[in-house]
Order: structure tokens, then C-alpha cells, then sequence
């Protein structure tokens, strides 16, 4: 079964800007999706619209979790349990004058996790897992004392905590250097492996989506313009804005990780 079937999605902006036109998707579970395009193309309204951050009477369409209607009503009970997200700049989440411990605290609180050894154990783990080795100073830290990179790294943890059924990122690891965006995405492909989870990549980077994806979707304007295994896309692309944004990556390599 799909953990998420999203049908002919659409959305407009309030000035009428068609962010979304008829996008579908299917997920099943333990498949990496990416949805490359340009900025502005509408990755993230498309990501928004799936967690029910857009107003739900402009949104055209309709998104099925585990074969159910994802009502937001089930939005609020599975969100960062079996749904996360690593929001593209996910300092901006963090609240400025609570130490980071106490929002990882809290969200594990959120999800039933109330004894603090507990919680510290499982938030050293998580941050040692994306290679925040010295996880007692982060802990202590307010956002603003780590780098931003580090910030998005612990978000990252945070969101892979409870081993979700569906994982959604936005441009999780543009805001890193290339080493520690080679550890993530090993990080994101073990969480595939180990637990089956189901991820959403959203990224403007085909090289990314070529390393990582089984398949990938290409957005423009709002539009899913084409779709297609990994292979396809990246060897047989049909539509010239593909061949712009594979032409768009650095030394592009064939190579893919082995996983
Ligand atoms: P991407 O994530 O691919 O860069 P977005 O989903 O952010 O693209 O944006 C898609 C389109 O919607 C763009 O034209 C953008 O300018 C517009 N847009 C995004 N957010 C808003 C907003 N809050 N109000 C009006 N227009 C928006
Ligand atoms: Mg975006």
C-alpha cells in the first residue's frame, strides 16, 4: 500500500499565483522521492500543502495517508511521529531564548517521551547521529550560540527521532558544507534501510536527487512537468529544463551511493 497519494494537488496564492497545477505523487513505503526544480517552482507550497499549513479550502485535490484521507485532524495526532519534516532553514523553528535541550525536551515530551533521563539519552543518541559529537555543550546551547549548519543538524535529528513512516525535507542540506551534506544524506539512506521510512526530498540540487532517489519528479511553474525512475530521469531526460538542471551540477557524477 502507498504511505502517501497525493492527487492532482492545486493551489493558488492570494494574488492569484498558480503555485501548484495538478501535481501527483505516490509514496510507498521504504521509496526516496525527490522533487527537483528551480526556486519559485513550488516545492514547498507542494511540501506546506501535504502538512496542512496552506488555507485547506484554496487547496484543490487530495492527499491520502495509509489509504485514509489525511484530515488535519490526523495531521495534528501523526505529525512528527510518523510524519517529519526538516523545514529548508530550520533555525527559523527554534525558539531564540529556550536552550536547545529544552525544545528537544519538549517535542519528546509532546510525543509521550516524560522522564528527562530518558530524554537526554535519546536527544545524545539522535545528535551524535548526525555527528554532533560534543551533544552535552548543544544541549546547552541557545540556538544563536551554534552555527547554522549545526542548527540544521539537530533539527534534522529531531526529525528522525521517532523513525517516521514518512519523512518530508526541504532542501534539508543546502545550507551545508559538502562533507557534512554526504554524512546526512548517508544518515537519511540508513533511516530508509533500517526502518523503511518513506522520504520526500524536496531540492533544487539533481545532483542530490540523483544520489539518493528511486524516483524523481521535476517541477516548473507549479507543474510536474515529468516523472520518472532515477535512471530515467537522469539518463533520458525528456524536457530541456531536466537537461538545464542536470547541466547545473557541478562535475556531474554518474556514480551513485551504493546503499
Ligand atoms: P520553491 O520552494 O520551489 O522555491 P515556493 O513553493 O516557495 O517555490 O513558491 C512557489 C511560487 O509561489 C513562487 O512564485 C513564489 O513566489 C510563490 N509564493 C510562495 N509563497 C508565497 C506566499 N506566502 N504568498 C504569495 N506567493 C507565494
Ligand atoms: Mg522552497
Amino acid at each position: 500500500m502507498e504511505i502517501l497519494e497525493i492527487s492532482k494537488l492545486s493551489y493558488s496564492y492570494g494574488d492569484g499565483n498558480k503555485a501548484l497545477q495538478n501535481v501527483s505523487i505516490k509514496i510507498q513505503a521504504g521509496e526516496i522521492i525527490s522533487i527537483v526544480g528551480e526556486s519559485g517552482s513550488g516545492k514547498s507550497t507542494l511540501l506546506h500543502g501535504i502538512l496542512g499549513l496552506l488555507p485547506s479550502d484554496d487547496l484543490d485535490g487530495s492527499i491520502v495517508y495509509e489509504g485514509e484521507p489525511l484530515t488535519n485532524f490526523r495531521k495534528r495526532l501523526i505529525r512528527g511521529k510518523e510524519i517529519a519534516i526538516i523545514y529548508q532553514n530550520a533555525g527559523r523553528y527554534f525558539d531564540p531564548v529556550k536552550r536547545i535541550g529544552k525544545q528537544y525536551g519538549e517535542m519528546l515530551n509532546a510525543h509521550g517521551v516524560r522522564n528527562k533521563k530518558e530524554q537526554i539519552k535519546i536527544a545524545k543518541e539522535m545528535l551524535e547521529s548526525v555527528h554532533l559529537t560534543d551533544s552535552e555543550r548543544i544541549l546547552r546551547s541557545y540556538p544563536f550560540e551554534l552555527s547554522g549548519g549545526m542548527v540544521q543538524r539537530v533539527a534534522i535529528a529531531m526529525a528522525m527521532t521517532f523513525r517516521p513512516k514518512l519523512l518530508l525535507a526541504d532542501e534539508p542540506t543546502s545550507a551545508l558544507d559538502a562533507t557534512i551534506q554526504e554524512r546526512i544524506v548517508r544518515q537519511l539512506l540508513e533511516l530508509r534501510r533500517e526502518y523503511h521510512t518513506a522520504i520526500l526530498l524536496v531540492t533544487h540540487n539533481m545532483g542530490l536527487a540523483s544520489y539518493i532517489s528511486d524516483y524523481i519528479g521535476v517541477m516548473k511553474d507549479g507543474k510536474m512537468i515529468e516523472y520518472g525512475t532515477r535512471d530515467q530521469i537522469i539518463d533520458h531526460p525528456t524536457e530541456d529544463y531536466t537537461r538545464r538542471l542536470l547541466y547545473a551540477v557541478p562535475d556531474f557524477q554518474e556514480e551513485r551511493l551504493a546503499d
